[in-house]
């Protein structure tokens, strides 16, 4: 049973530490900088993070050098992601020796490995919080102990309990993110993210669709609903093709709704049917693969075959009009043979992807894989990478001749100054159209006709509504 946790039932032990930040920092006019790495996931942390230093009475610097804090919130999940935040955080240590009341933070996954988190703090003595994922809520405690001059060190090993009414402080926009659950109990072989972010806890649906409400009110046109596998979202008795449902019913005003991810295994037939009935319901799906070979997902302990996928994808195709699947790869696990991964290269071809995340395996320490003997030559799996990559080269772009005369819809997001500026905004299906009009449209949506295309953009022209 997930543990709920509302910020509005703590008041006094969270507001009683916001305004000993504010009785503390008065007067003295404080900047925050947030260094965000990794995942959407970590982007809507660190908005509830600018959140709280808003109540906080902090306002955004623009550079790490006018900042009076600077926070890293970092992700394990990309390669050298170690490496390079080490790197960054050894950097600030000149930062600290101008502006002697700077104080520095590291947060976020990475953090949640506590033996990395115990190296940085150890090797870098001028850090003054280190803080894992399910801390969250403590973030205003923490940062009035370092304003104290006290370092702090705080880590739970718990699975962390879903924290309700945090303060959040969003990326300008139209588009924005609302977490729909947290954590992962799949334990996919190469991944750390079940270890650092912990089991899964979904939200309530109320306080999914309040904060929807809220977020449409204030001006947002679209929306992703948030989760490491949103398909097994479960609470109170409401799965996650009845969320999106309830979602569109109650918030009738939001015109987008997007999701991600989907784990292929938990991709059900009640989602597919949402998907062709709903009409904000966007007809984008993010369907991670990781391999076309049957013995490599089940050494990925991915719990689907090949065949299985594409009847997936055969479903989403029949009974979605429009819909585009994009993916995520990974070549050169251990073990995988040359029949593997062509293995790989026909399933591209034959789902016929709208755009693909690729990546050459990388060990993650903590994992399975990591431990796995029969691990692939770096030269090697840069080979099948590129290999991989010239298949996506070739595929991608044969699917738009089917766009040439396509008339949707686009938001638009802003403006290319490439070359001649043309306006940018996404179909609903994800796909990424270009157009000469006015920059007053950007944040409107906007009728195209499309009359070419590039690689996986399309271009056209507007048309009357
Ligand atoms: S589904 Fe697998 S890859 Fe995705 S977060 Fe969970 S363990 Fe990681």
């Amino acid at each position: 049973m997930c543990n709920t946790i509302s910020i509005e039932s703590e008041k006094g032990f969270f507001s009683d530490a916001i305004n000993a930040v504010k009785a503390r920092t008065a007067d003295l006019a404080l900047k925050y900088f947030i260094e965000t790495y990794g995942c959407q996931m970590n982007e809507h942390d660190s908005e509830k993070l600018a959140g709280m230093l808003r109540e906080c009475g902090y306002t955004k610097a623009e550079t790490k050098k006018d900042a009076d804090l600077i926070l890293f919130n970092t992700c394990c999940v990309r390669e050298h992601a170690e490496k390079r935040t080490f790197g960054n955080v050894g950097f600030v240590k000149e930062l600290k020796a101008e502006n002697p009341r700077l104080i520095l933070g590291v947060c976020g996954c990475m953090m949640q490995q506590k033996d990395v988190a115990k190296r940085l703090f150890d090797r870098f003595p001028f850090v003054d919080l280190v803080f894992g994922t399910h801390e969250l809520k403590n973030f205003p405690e923490m940062l009035l102990k370092a304003l104290e001059e006290k370092r702090v060190f705080q880590i739970s090993e718990s699975d962390g309990e879903v924290i309700e009414g945090l303060p959040v402080e969003r990326v300008e926009g139209f588009s924005t993110f609302v977490n729909i659950m947290y954590g992962c109990n799949n334990f996919c072989t190469y991944c750390i993210v079940p270890y650092v972010r912990g089991r899964e806890r979904s939200r309530k649906a109320e306080d999914i669709v309040n904060e929807v409400r809220e977020v449409v009110s204030s001006g947002y046109k679209e929306i992703t609903l948030l989760g490491q596998n949103v398909n097994s979202y479960s609470s109170d008795g409401l799965d996650f093709p009845a969320l999106l449902r309830l979602v569109c019913r109650e918030v009738p005003e939001l015109k987008r709704l997007r999701f991600m991810t989907s784990h292929p295994k938990d991709l059900s037939d009640g989602l597919i049917q949402a998907m062709s009935e709903l009409d904000n319901l966007c007809k984008h799906i993010h369907l991670p693969v990781q391999s076309g070979s049957d013995r490599i997902l089940k050494a990925m302990n991915r719990k689907y075959t090949s065949g299985a996928y594409l009847e997936l994808v055969d479903k989403l195709r029949s009974a979605v009009a429009n819909v585009e699947i994009t993916t995520d790869i990974i070549v050169g696990f251990p073990g995988e043979t040359d029949e593997d991964f062509e293995a790989t290269c026909e399933l591209v071809r034959r789902v016929g992807y709208s755009n693909a995340y690729t990546f050459a395996y990388s060990p993650r320490g903590g994992t399975i894989a990591a431990r796995m003997e029969n691990q692939i030559p770096e030269d090697e799996k840069k080979r099948r990478l590129n290999t991989l990559n010239a298949v996506l080269a070739e595929t991608i772009p044969s699917n738009n001749d089917k766009y040439i005369g396509f008339e949707g819809e686009i938001l638009v997001e802003g403006v290319d100054h490439r070359g001649d500026p043309l306006l940018f905004g996404k179909l609903s299906n994800f796909k990424m159209v270009y157009v000469e009009g006015d920059e007053k449209l950007i944040g409107t949506f906007v009728p195209v006709k499309v009359d070419g295309y590039r690689f996986n953009s399309l271009f056209g022209h507007i048309i009357d509504g």
